[in-house]
Parts: C-alpha cells; sequence; structure tokens
C-alpha cells in the first residue's frame, strides 16, 4: 500500500514529428506538408499515404516551393536522385496543379472545359 507515486512531472510531451519544406524551410508537423518518395525505378512520386519506403522528401502546401523545388533541382538534391525527367516533372506539376484546383477563388489558370458539350435539351 505505500505507494511511492513517481510523480511524473507534468503531461508527456509526445513528440509530434515535424517536417522540413525542401523548398521554404518551414516546418510543419507531418500532415501539413506532402511527401515525395524515390521510387526504386529513380522517379520522384507524390506519396499521398505518406507510408511509402523509401527515401522522403517534404514540400508545403505552398504552389512556389513546388515550383522552386522542381526548378532549382531540390528534389533532387534532396533524395540524391537522378535528374527528374521532363516527364516526372510534368507529372509532379500535375498534382501541384490539382493543390490549386482544391483551393478554387485562386483562379490563375482559365478554366478550360474539357468535357464536350453536344447534348442539346
Ligand atoms: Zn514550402
Amino acid at each position: 500500500m505505500g505507494q511511492v507515486a513517481h510523480k511524473s512531472n507534468g503531461a508527456r510531451t509526445k513528440h509530434v514529428p515535424q517536417r522540413t519544406c525542401i523548398a521554404c524551410r518551414r516546418t510543419d508537423a507531418k500532415r501539413g506538408l506532402i511527401r515525395l518518395v524515390r521510387t526504386p525505378e529513380g522517379r520522384i512520386e507524390v506519396d499521398t499515404t505518406g507510408k511509402r519506403n523509401g527515401r522522403g522528401a517534404y514540400l508545403c502546401h505552398d504552389l512556389a516551393c513546388w515550383d522552386a523545388a522542381i526548378k532549382r533541382r531540390a528534389l533532387e538534391r534532396s533524395l540524391r536522385a537522378e535528374p527528374l525527367t521532363p516527364e516526372n516533372q510534368r507529372d509532379l506539376l500535375a498534382y501541384r496543379r490539382g493543390l490549386t484546383a482544391a483551393e478554387s477563388h485562386d483562379a490563375d489558370t482559365d478554366t478550360a472545359e474539357e468535357l464536350p458539350r453536344d447534348v442539346r435539351v
């Protein structure tokens, strides 16, 4: 009954992993940044699950960071990967553009209608 209570001082500080955007160096908890991985084939892909194996790098949601990371080869440097192929760059930029679409108020891209509209009533 004589329990010597080891009074732990305050709440255990749970370690929230902080990631750093490779372009702007802003740190954030993991969820605030988008993970990119180098695949075994040497491509750099967006890891939407955050669980893929391989060397990872992080970018924040700031579109300028995506541009900078691609243009300044920050991704390749950070991932020790080969220079991005044009196709790989396009894929990453396509993903980046998807981020803009989510915030549709920032419409600097003209929304071209891709669906044929030949349905007449
Ligand atoms: Zn950033």
